[in-house]
Formats: C-alpha cells, sequence, structure tokens
C-alpha cells in the first residue's frame, strides 16, 4: 500500500491495527506529542473504505493537537478510528483495542467519541489505565463541549455587541446532538432566542416544545438572520457558497472542521463575520480530562471548562489589535508553543 494522504507526513505515528480473533478493524493516529501525551477520542463508524476513515483520524488527531495546545494543556493530539458498526462493538474488540493502546505505554490516552461510550472505556480499563473517564465522578457524562462553546458564544457576544447577556438575542444552531441540543438549551436559559435545524425530527420537534425554537429546514439555516450562528453538526460547512449567504456577522459553534478550506477565514472576514476557531469553542473534552486529574467534582470541571471564555476575549481581542482573523491568531499561537516545545 503507498501512503499518498497529504496530510500523513504532519502526523507523528500512525497504527494500522488488524486484529483477526475480535475483528477489530483501527486506526490510531498520534499528530504531536511535543507537549505531552496525545489525547483524543475512539469514533466507531461503519466507514465506507480505509481512505476515508484514515482521513478522518489524520484530521480530529490534527484538531485534538489544536485544541490542547490553545488552551495551553500538556497533551498532543491524537485519535482512533474502528472500522465497523457501533451496534456490532464486543468486549473481545475493545480489549484487542486497549491492548494497543497498553503497547503505547502513556503515549496516548484514549476517550470515547462518537459510537464509544464512557462504558467502553470502563472495557478497556481491564487493559489498559490509560484511558479518559477513570475517576468515579468523571464516568457521570458532563456536556462539557456545549458549556465551552456557551463561555465561547458569550465573549464573542461581548466582543462583537460590548455587553455578554444573551437575553433577546437570536442564535441559530445547525444540528441537535450531544452538543447542540444541551447548547440551545443553556442559551435558552439565558433568554436567547433560538433558530435549530436538524434532519431528525424527534429533536425539531422537543425543540419546539421545550425551547420555543423556530424551527427551519437544514438547507435554510444559512440564510436565517442571526445575531450569531453556531454550527453543531457536520465538518467542512463553512465554504464560498454558504458564507456568502449567512446573515449574522458571528459564528461559534462545536462542530470540527467547521471552514471547508482555510481560505474560508479569509473569506468571513471579508463579509465581516467574526470566526471564532472552532478548536478552541469545542475544546471543552480536553479541558475535562485535565481537570479530573486536579479534581473531578463536576462543579470544578464546568468551572475548568469554562476558561473557554477568557481565551476567546483574549483572542478575538489580539486578532482586532493585530488586524489578522482570530484563526490566524490562534494558528499562530499552537505553532509557537509546540515550537517552543522542541522539534517536531
Ligand atoms: P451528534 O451525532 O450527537 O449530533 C449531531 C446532530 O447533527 C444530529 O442530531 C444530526 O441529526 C444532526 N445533523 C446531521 N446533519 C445535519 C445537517 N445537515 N444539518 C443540521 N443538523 C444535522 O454529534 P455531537 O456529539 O453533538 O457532535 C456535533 C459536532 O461537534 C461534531 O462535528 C463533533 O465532531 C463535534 N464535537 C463534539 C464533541 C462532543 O463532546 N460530543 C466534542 C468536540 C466536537
Amino acid at each position: 500500500m503507498v501512503f499518498t494522504h497529504a496530510d500523513f507526513d504532519g502526523h507523528e505515528q500512525v497504527l494500522f491495527i488488524a486484529d483477526r480473533a475480535s475483528g477489530l478493524r483501527a486506526i490510531i493516529a498520534l499528530h504531536d506529542t511535543r507537549l505531552g501525551p496525545a489525547f483524543g477520542g475512539c469514533r466507531m463508524w461503519p466507514y465506507a473504505d480505509e481512505g476515508t476513515a484514515l482521513a478522518d483520524a489524520l484530521r480530529l488527531a490534527r484538531g485534538m493537537t489544536y485544541k490542547a495546545a490553545i488552551c495551553g494543556l500538556p497533551y498532543g493530539g491524537g485519535k482512533t478510528v474502528i472500522i465497523g458498526d457501533p451496534g456490532r462493538k464486543t468486549p473481545a474488540l475493545l480489549h484487542a483495542l486497549a491492548r494497543v493502546v497498553e503497547q503505547l505505554g502513556g503515549r496516548y490516552i484514549i476517550a470515547d467519541d462518537v459510537g464509544t461510550s464512557l462504558d467502553d472505556l470502563a472495557v478497556m480499563r481491564a487493559v489498559t489505565r490509560h484511558t479518559a473517564a477513570a475517576t468515579t465522578a468523571a464516568s457521570a457524562p458532563l456536556a462539557v463541549t456545549a458549556h465551552g462553546v456557551l463561555a465561547a458564544i458569550r465573549a464573542a457576544i461581548a466582543h462583537r455587541l460590548g455587553r455578554p447577556e444573551l437575553a433577546g438575542l437570536t442564535i441559530a444552531v445547525q444540528g441537535l446532538g450531544n452538543v447542540g441540543l444541551p447548547l440551545c438549551r443553556a442559551l435558552h436559559a439565558a433568554g436567547a432566542r433560538l433558530v435549530v435545524c436538524d434532519p431528525l425530527p424527534a429533536r425539531t420537534e422537543l425543540a419546539q416544545a421545550e425551547l420555543g425554537a423556530v424551527v427551519v429546514p437544514p438547507a435554510a439555516i444559512y440564510d436565517q438572520p442571526a445575531d450569531l450562528f453556531a454550527p453543531c453538526a457536520l465538518g467542512g460547512i463553512l465554504d464560498e457558497p454558504t458564507i456568502a449567504r449567512l446573515r449574522t456577522g458571528l459564528v461559534c459553534g462545536g462542530a470540527n472542521n467547521q471552514l471547508a478550506s482555510p481560505a474560508d477565514a479569509a473569506r468571513l472576514a471579508a463579509r465581516g463575520i467574526l470566526y471564532v476557531p472552532d478548536y478552541l469553542a469545542n475544546a471543552g473534552g480536553v479541558i475535562d480530562f485535565h481537570q479530573e486529574q486536579i479534581d473531578d467534582r463536576p462543579d470544578a470541571v464546568l468551572a475548568a471548562v469554562a476558561r473557554i471564555g477568557p481565551l476567546t476575549a483574549e483572542l478575538l481581542a489580539e486578532a482586532t489589535r493585530s488586524g489578522r482573523t482570530p484563526l490566524e491568531v490562534a494558528d499562530r499561537l499552537v505553532a509557537a508553543r509546540l515550537a517552543a516545545a522542541g522539534p517536531a
């Protein structure tokens, strides 16, 4: 096999795992461990082919490096993808993966992600201690990502409008899953008006009934007038056509890799739209993991995650001062922190 993926060489190590006995087929990508052990979730998905799975692992591992570095945390970036249907997960499969994590000797700490759960990590802990959520309090799921996105939204609103209050503002939210729904609940509690979309009617009906949200078809979300647009579903949704349609001055959400290409940061800036880098807004998971090692009580974890607010405020202020986009400022900061930690 010839490895031609454009991002391949940017990674420190990529492992391809096949375990015949359990049927495990997985990839572990370690993007960078200069700042500390790679931390990152394990996604289980019935990928159409290995190339798609590899692309996902590389992209997400890189994102984890950026999340930890922008928050000043002592971790690198890693990601696991298991190729398969999460409904067919077995303890044997999880143990086979955990054996590889154990062989990495702490260079990689595995967490949950789409298709895996905290219960799966508990199964893996029979084989390796290098997992997230290993403490008692941490075994109860908290909506840490949504909490961090909310903190970033407040900071972005304060930067743009000069006040942090959300009451009376209109927020458009794309996607009502693990991140989008708790975010909507928090925005509603803060008095914001919601415009939402999701292809799953059960989710939009719930947002309409419980939160008074205005529901629009997924394709129409970009056209909604709003004080802020929060992408909380898919990656790659901000491109030339969608950016041209946006009727908002702010974009800040939980989805990973929101920009279809790096040029889209400049496109947003050219339209006067302030874009909070996704890897800062959605860094709640890695902050949560770090805080668990210090004090894992839910209040302490949520307080730590709320640091995303001041970090966002500083970043936006620096972007204004320097005339750079917030993404450029953030990327430079990450590059400087990695370079200071040693050669790649
Ligand atoms: P999820 O699968 O729970 O929810 C995603 C939701 O988006 C689903 O309700 C789905 O129906 C909806 N959706 C799919 N296509 C859509 C479309 N075209 N328009 C509108 N909605 C659509 O996923 P999640 O855990 O909420 O994650 C959402 C995003 O946030 C992803 O990009 C994920 O990578 C990122 N993220 C999640 C976490 C986390 O802690 N869960 C952490 C960091 C980043």
